[in-house]
C-alpha cells in the first residue's frame, strides 16, 4: 500500500470489487430463503399448471356448441355436473352439454373453453349461453406456465417473496444458496458512550454502532457486533483479533485517521492484514482504509458519522452484496435535476446527501442541509447521495446530476 497516497473513488471501488469473492453456498429452508442469491439452478419437478383448468367461473362447453350465439340468438345446453377447485370430474362433456366450473378447477373431458358467468343464465338444470367462445378462451393448460425439466430460475437470481412462492408452487422446500458473509463490527474511540449512558462533560453519544447495525440489518448478512473499545492498542488489538478468527468482513469505524490516538492501522499492520488503500479522494470518508487477510475484507471507517454510513453503502456495501452471489452492487444511479447550487473546493468527491422526487415525469433533486462529516441531520433527511465530480467547483441549479438511491 503507498502510504498516504489518496485514490480515486473509481479506483477505490476497483479494488475493493478485485478483493472480493463470492462465498461458498449453503441449504436453507424455502422459508428463511429471502434476500438470499440461488446458488443452483432450480429445475422444474412439474408440469405447471398441474393440469389443465378453467381461468373464469363460467361454464366449460364445446366451443363449437356456442359458434352461432349471440345476445337475441342464445344457445341451451344441459348442464350435466358442477365442478369446484380441488376435484377431479369424472365425466366428460358430450354435444350439447356443459358443466358448471369453478376458476382453477379442473376442465372436464370433451370440454374445450370455459363461457364466463357473465355470458349465462342457469335455470332448471338449463344454461343460456349469450356469447360464442373460442376453443381454448379462458383455459389455463397444464404446463403452459413452465414444463418439467425445464429451468424454472438461473442460478444468481435473488430470492424474493414471489420467487419464494414460486418455487413452493414447484413443491421445492429446501435450496441451495450463497451463504451469508459474516460481518464483525467493531467501534473504537475513547469519547463514546451508549444511549443509556451518562453523558459526562468531553463525552460523546456512539451513534455508528446503531446506524451500521441498522444498515447492516437490511443488507444480506449475518452480523455480530464486538462492541465500543477504548483508544487502547493492545484493547483494539485483542478485539480485532477475535473478530477476525470468526468474520468475512471486519468493520472497524474510528481510529483510522492520522490523529494521535489512532491506532487502527497500526494494529492491523501488526495482524498481518496487507493494507490495499488508505484515503480515498472524497468528502465524507477521506480517511478510508480497506484491508485483507486472507479471504477476510476489513474495512477501516473514519469515525465521524456521516462519513462512516457513506462508506457503508458507497463501499461495504457493494462488498457485501458481491459475497452474497448478488449481480447488482452497487446504490441504484439516476440522473436528476440539480434544484439548488452546490459549491465546493476541485479534487474531492463529493456525495452530498440529498432528496430526490419524481414531478411531471422527470427527477429533481436538492440537498438536505449542511454537510459536515460530523452531522447526520442532513442524512436523517435524505434518500440519496448527489454525486458532487471530483474537479468540479461549482453545480448551478438546473444541472444534470448524479444521484444514488439510498435503501430505505
Ligand atoms: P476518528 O475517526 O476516530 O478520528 O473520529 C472522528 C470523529 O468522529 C471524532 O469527532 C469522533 O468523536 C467521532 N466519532 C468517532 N466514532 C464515533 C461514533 N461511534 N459515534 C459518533 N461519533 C464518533
Ligand atoms: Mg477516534
Amino acid at each position: 500500500m503507498a502510504e498516504n497516497k489518496s485514490i480515486s473513488v473509481e479506483e477505490a471501488k476497483d479494488l475493493i470489487l478485485e478483493n472480493t469473492r463470492v462465498l461458498d453456498s449453503t441449504v436453507v429452508h424455502l422459508t428463511q430463503a429471502k434476500g438470499y442469491v440461488l446458488g443452483e439452478d432450480i429445475i422444474s419437478p412439474v408440469n405447471l399448471p398441474f393440469f389443465t383448468n378453467s381461468a373464469m367461473d363460467g361454464y366449460a362447453v364445446k366451443s363449437a356448441n356456442t359458434e352461432k350465439t349471440g345476445e337475441n340468438k342464445p344457445v341451451f345446453l344441459k348442464v350435466v355436473g358442477t365442478i369446484r377447485a380441488g376435484v377431479y370430474p369424472d365425466f366428460t362433456i358430450g354435444h350439447g352439454e356443459a358443466a358448471k366450473v369453478m376458476t382453477g378447477a379442473p376442465l372436464p373431458k370433451g370440454a374445450d373453453s370455459v363461457v364466463m358467468v357473465e355470458y349465462t343464465e342457469e335455470k332448471d338444470g338449463i344454461v343460456k349461453v349469450k356469447k360464442p367462445v373460442t376453443a381454448s378462451e379462458n383455459i389455463r393448460y397444464e404446463g403452459e406456465e413452465i414444463k418439467k425439466g425445464e429451468t424454472a430460475l438461473d442460478v444468481g437470481t435473488e430470492v424474493t417473496p414471489a420467487s419464494i412462492g414460486f418455487m413452493a408452487e414447484l413443491g421445492i422446500d429446501k435450496i441451495k444458496v450463497y451463504r451469508k458473509p459474516k460481518v464483525a463490527l467493531v467501534v473504537t474511540g475513547e469519547e463514546l458512550v451508549g444511549a443509556n449512558e451518562q453523558l459526562k462533560p468531553g463525552k460523546i453519544r456512539d451513534t455508528n454502532s446503531v446506524t451500521l447495525q441498522s444498515a447492516i440489518s437490511s443488507e444480506t448478512a449475518e452480523l455480530l457486533f464486538f462492541g465500543r473499545v477504548k483508544d487502547d492498542a493492545s484493547d483494539i488489538e485483542e478485539k480485532l483479533k477475535k473478530a477476525l478468527e470468526w468474520c468475512d468482513v471486519l468493520l472497524i469505524t474510528g481510529g483510522v485517521s492520522v490523529g494521535d490516538y489512532d491506532y487502527v492501522k497500526e494494529v492491523l499492520d501488526k495482524l498481518r492484514v496487507e493494507g490495499i488503500f488508505w484515503r480515498v479522494s472524497q468528502r465524507p470518508g477521506g480517511p478510508l482504509y480497506f484491508g485483507r487477510s486472507g479471504n477476510s475484507l476489513i474495512f477501516g471507517l473514519p469515525g465521524n458519522p456521516a462519513s462512516s454510513l457513506v462508506c457503508f453503502y458507497e463501499y461495504v456495501r457493494p462488498a457485501l452484496r458481491k459475497m452474497a452471489g448478488k449481480k447488482s452492487l452497487h446504490l441504484l444511479e439516476i440522473e436528476a435535476t440539480l434544484l439548488n447550487e452546490l459549491k465546493k473546493q476541485p479534487g474531492k468527491t463529493n456525495f452530498v446527501r440529498g432528496y430526490v422526487e419524481k414531478k411531471d415525469d422527470s427527477f429533481y433533486v436538492k440537498s438536505t442541509g449542511s454537510q459536515g462529516s460530523h452531522m447526520l441531520k442532513s442524512f436523517a433527511l435524505s434518500n440519496c447521495l448527489i454525486v458532487f465530480p471530483k474537479d468540479s467547483d461549482r453545480l448551478p441549479p438546473g444541472n444534470r446530476v448524479k444521484v444514488h438511491l439510498l435503501p430505505g
